[in-house]
């Protein structure tokens, strides 16, 4: 059976297609949504998904989340004394995922369709499909998160020519991409959008607003509020709440005294203009390259968690003058496309043969010295591939040598819209030797082939020699090596990973540690009197009182903490 995975910043899912239908697959918690949060805990284990978010706020330093953002870079993230990659951090995610999946199915799971943004690099397709083999899964195909919310939305299954215009605002990336179906192909017309956008940022408004607002607090003070994890659980409820209510009230407790503040739907918005602003220009962009008109559009689909904010819809509405689709749960959807590209990867005999195409994000090119009237520029960036080309692709360009007597043609691969090459990502280098001419008379012809898993080949061809030097773009220097992904693999062996069974008694204690962090006086000695009851119950290792008190437990903390879940 082949999973569909939404590796998501904030929250990720695992699904599958059975019975001509796509199908959630729950955690051990019974939620749909796992938190995509790491968490060390006090007796060394690792902590996944919810358990691990709820650390957040009283052990941040033990604790990641976001990580998705640091895919594709050797950035460490500490957890106490242990250092980890995304790559690596994902691979946990990834690996609960896959054991929820087989506790469900009842059976071994060994490859995935993962999803990944749209605008997501070569670099950070690689980590991610890194992370897939981390965790043991053979990444049977890496899919953009807006192709799979256009085959959960069914756009293969219209009977006409159709254009979709997905709009996917998650926790830490905003997507644009305009799909078309035509006669049995799905094709990404254009895709643009922002990797440091998202939720995260709305809520950043929010704790912003806080300190600014909060009376009384000298710099010093403000600094260690802005660390609080307390804030960002406040700030996060805070920003729930005003998709709800027309207005919320923020609670946290500095220091010896309870802030209180309130803040009303309107002035969110308007704090949030600045954000807003920033949503607008992918769209622009994604349209221009799709040389559509608003108008021409058949339907907006709102994908991603923070398209649930009223703002957001009132902006997508006012700018394309209809009322966008969000039937499907708009955490759910990416997850229940990658269910139905898996069901096609597998052949499910429910599902019509269908073809998908995607495109190329970025223009892909090598760096070169042109010359104007006699005059020479170097580091001009020559495209290959140009942006929101079809995949897969191959193309081929012809150079030549710029100096008599040049033995060597260095070919600086790199990806992105700059018209220099040096402000565009390096992907790797490639050096072609020739023999020594009079400049102009050696040329090679360079082919890049990028595949339907966003992933590059480049090769050179010099005909004067009849020499070919194929793929050597051997690695960025982030894209981890097979020795650091063998290392990587010993290493998240002999990781103590939170036994799955014990996984609800890890996050009662550690909501209940957060609850008693937030709260002051009785209610804060009732919840330690509570949580040290139910440790002393845990060590007597009796089952069966373990599960009753469970549950009273779990009413009891439900009884004090109406915030958000997932
Ligand atoms: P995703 O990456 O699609 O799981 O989206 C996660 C983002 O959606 C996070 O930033 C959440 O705070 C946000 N989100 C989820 N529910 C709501 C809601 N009711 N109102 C506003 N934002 C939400």
């Amino acid at each position: 059976m082949i999973v569909g995975i939404d590796l998501g910043t904030t929250n990720s899912l695992i699904s599958v297609f059975r019975n001509g239908q796509t199908e959630l697959i729950p955690n051990a918690l019974g939620h749909l949504l796992t938190p995509s949060a790491i968490s060390l805990a006090d007796d060394g284990m690792i902590l996944v998904g919810l358990p691990a978010r709820e650390r957040q706020a009283t052990h941040s330093h033990l604790t990641a989340t976001a990580f998705k953002r640091w895919m594709g870079t050797d950035h460490n993230i500490k957890l106490g004394k242990q250092s980890m990659r995304a790559e690596e951090l994902s691979a946990l995610v990834l690996k609960a995922l896959k054991a929820d999946a087989e506790a469900w199915l009842g059976e071994s799971v060994t490859e995935a369709v993962i999803t990944v943004p749209a605008y997501f690099n070569d670099v950070q397709r690689k980590a991610t499909q890194a992370a897939g083999r981390l965790a043991g899964l053979k990444v049977e195909r890496l899919l953009n998160e807006p192709t799979a919310a256009g085959l959960a939305y069914g756009l293969q299954e219209r009977t006409d020519h159709a254009t979709f215009l997905v709009f996917d605002l998650g926790g830490g990336t905003f997507d644009v991409s305009v799909l078309e179906y035509f006669d049995g192909v799905v094709q990404v017309r254009a895709s643009a959008g922002d990797t440091r956008l998202g939720g995260e940022d709305f809520v950043q408004v929010l704790r912003d607003w806080f300190i600014e607002a909060a009376p009384d607090l000298n710099a010093k003070e403000k600094a260690g509020l802005a660390e609080d994890g307390a804030l960002w659980h406040a700030a996060e409820q805070a920003k729930r709440d005003l998709t709800e209510h027309e207005m919320t009230t923020m609670r946290l407790q500095c220091l010896d005294r309870s802030v209180v503040l309130e803040l009303t739907r309107a002035e969110y918005e308007r704090r949030c203009a600045g954000l807003l602003q920033r949503l607008r220009r992918p769209l622009e962009r994604a349209l221009m390259d799709a040389k559509l008109e608003p108008s021409s559009l058949t339907e907006i689909v709102l994908v991603g968690g923070a398209s649930r904010m009223p703002m957001i819809r009132q902006m997508v509405t006012r700018l394309f003058a209809r009322l966008p689709l969000r039937t499907i749960n708009p955490d759910e959807t990416v997850a229940r496309g990658a269910a139905i590209q898996a069901a096609l990867k597998a052949r499910d005999a429910a599902l019509d043969e269908l073809v998908l195409t995607d495109v190329m994000p970025y223009s892909l090119g090598v760096v070169v010295t042109e010359e104007v009237d006699g005059r020479r520029y170097d580091d001009r960036f020559s495209p290959i591939i140009e942006r929101n080309t079809a995949v897969p692709v191959s193309r081929v360009q012809t150079y030549s040598t710029v100096q008599d007597g040049q033995t060597l043609i260095i070919l600086d691969v790199r990806q992105g819209e700059s018209p220099l090459g040096s402000e565009n990502l390096l992907l790797g280098t490639l050096e072609v030797s020739i023999p020594p001419k009079p400049r102009g008379h050696i040329g090679v012809n360079v082919r890049f082939s990028y595949d339907v898993n966003g992933l590059l080949e480049v090769e050179a061809h010099v005909p004067a020699t009849g020499k070919t030097i194929q793929s050597v773009i051997q690695r960025n220097a982030d894209v981890m090596t097979e020795i650091e992904i063998k290392i990587a693999l010993e290493k998240i062996k002999a990781l103590k990973i939170h036994p799955r069974d014990k996984q609800e008694n890890a996050y009662l204690i550690a909501r209940a540690k957060r609850l008693y962090e937030d709260r002051l006086g009785r209610e804060r000695q009732d919840i330690s009197h509570a949580l040290t009851r139910f440790e002393a119950l845990l060590d007597s290792q009796d089952e069966v009182l373990i599960r009753q008190h469970n549950r009273e437990f779990k009413s009891y903390l439900d009884s004090i903490d109406k915030s958000f879940v997932l």
